[in-house]
């Protein structure tokens, strides 16, 4: 390792740095992570099967699938909904960079439809005009935790028999109506990326109600094999697998579920220890020149993934980067969430969007900011972050 990065990380280590979506690791998950690494067995096998079935129940869908991305359990959703060559699905351009590129990856094209300022999710009143006879499917993407309009999506869908395959990297625990992001739409993907609300490092998920999706999207993800390495190597079964079509390398190991069972169980607690730290944000931002997330909807919600500050530089006369410098300089990092898509070179060089086409998004993109919002953050944590936002405004 270079010595720099190894300074960095010796500085997080000593709570130098506030780093944008360090999480919360306890006792719990290192003990789990040891015991498998001891255990002999380190790929998919119990604990992945395990914190699948957790998941299950905490969600209340039929199945669940461990992935080892939310960006994989995308991808095969799309191959499960048979979506290919020729086909157009629509979603946000607010989004991250995988939403879009699986759609590509399967070979269809990505119809972006604007967003809706206020709750930065795709706005259904503009789905429609975009349908077209090439259109196989929505993935409405849950922007910071809090859920789209799906009765209005739910309903387009129905009426144009689209798939709706849910982006929820961001939406884990939140609700719509009652009813759990995961338990809606034919097919949910979850992540559990680092900055995520829970973690394995790396993972995904997807949840469906559908027996022969699940089987498929399981199968997928192990090379297209009809039995997974735990089957393989552990089974008294010794018959062998057949490939039944080429598919991926997308399982999630052990070593992650490991990580993963501990963390879903405490997922409440950190839902809390998020809403506090957003409303804490929410109440000392509230008479800055800069804009907070606008107020939750009724019936639904909100996970609380990211906490997004809106910050015009003519009202706070330096520009958005300086003001992310000066954070830096003060040992906070932050994120950019996101730049919209149809401002990315390969999106304008490939399907020509340009500046222009998508307002809402472009507004946002050219003004977001996510400070850190994670329940490792002291109660002095998030003093130090208000005061230095004060402080440079
Ligand atoms: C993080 C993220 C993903 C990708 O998740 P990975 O698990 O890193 O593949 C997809 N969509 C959105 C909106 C995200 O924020």
């Amino acid at each position: 390792m270079q010595k720099e990065q190894f300074t960095f990380l010796n500085n997080i280590r000593e709570h130098k740095l506030i780093i944008f979506g360090s999480p919360l690791i306890e006792e719990e998950e290192i003990a789990e992570v040891v015991d498998t690494l001891r255990s002999g067995w380190l790929s998919a096998g119990p604990k992945v099967e395990l914190f699948e079935r957790m998941f299950r129940a905490y969600i209340g869908s039929k199945y669940a699938i461990a992935v080892n991305s939310c960006t994989a359990a995308l991808h095969l959703s799309l191959i499960v909904a048979g979506i290919r060559e020729g086909d157009e699905v629509i979603t946000s351009p607010l989004t991250f960079a995988s939403t879009a590129n699986t759609i590509i990856h399967v070979g269809a094209r990505p119809i972006f439809v604007d967003i809706e300022r206020e709750t930065m999710n795709i706005c259904p009143f503009l789905i429609e005009e975009k349908i077209t006879n090439r259109t196989k499917a929505i993935i409405p993407v849950h922007f910071a935790g809090r859920p789209c309009n799906m009765d209005a999506i739910m309903d387009i869908a129905k009426r144009y028999n689209l798939f709706v395959i849910e982006d929820a990297a961001h939406a884990i625990g939140a609700e719509y109506k009652g009813r759990k992001i995961g338990t809606i739409g034919d097919f949910t993907s979850f992540s559990f990326n680092v900055i995520k609300n829970i973690t394995t490092g790396e993972g995904g998920m997807v949840a469906t109600d559908n027996s022969d999706w699940a089987e498929m999207i399981s199968i997928y993800s192990q090379h297209g094999m009809n039995k997974g390495g735990w089957k393989r190597y552990c089974d008294k079964n010794f018959s062998q697998y057949q490939i039944l079509f080429p598919g991926y390398k997308y399982n999630m190991m052990d070593i992650q579920a490991a990580i993963g069972i501990h963390q879903l169980k405490r997922i409440e607690q950190y839902h809390m220890r998020r809403k506090e730290i957003w409303d804490t944000y929410n109440e000392a931002f509230k008479y800055l020149p800069i804009d907070i997330p606008s107020p939750e909807e009724e019936n639904i919600k909100h996970s609380y993934c990211l906490y997004t500050l809106l910050v015009d530089p003519k009202k706070i006369k330096i520009s958005r980067q300086k003001f992310q410098e000066k954070l830096y300089d003060r040992k906070i990092t932050t994120g950019i969430h996101f730049t919209s898509l149809h401002l990315q070179q390969y999106y304008q060089d490939t399907f020509g969007y340009k500046r222009g086409d998508f307002p809402n998004a472009e507004y946002i993109s050219d003004r977001t900011l996510s400070l850190p919002l994670s329940p490792k953050l002291t109660d002095e944590d998030v003093d130090y972050v208000i005061n230095a936002v004060r402080e440079i405004l």
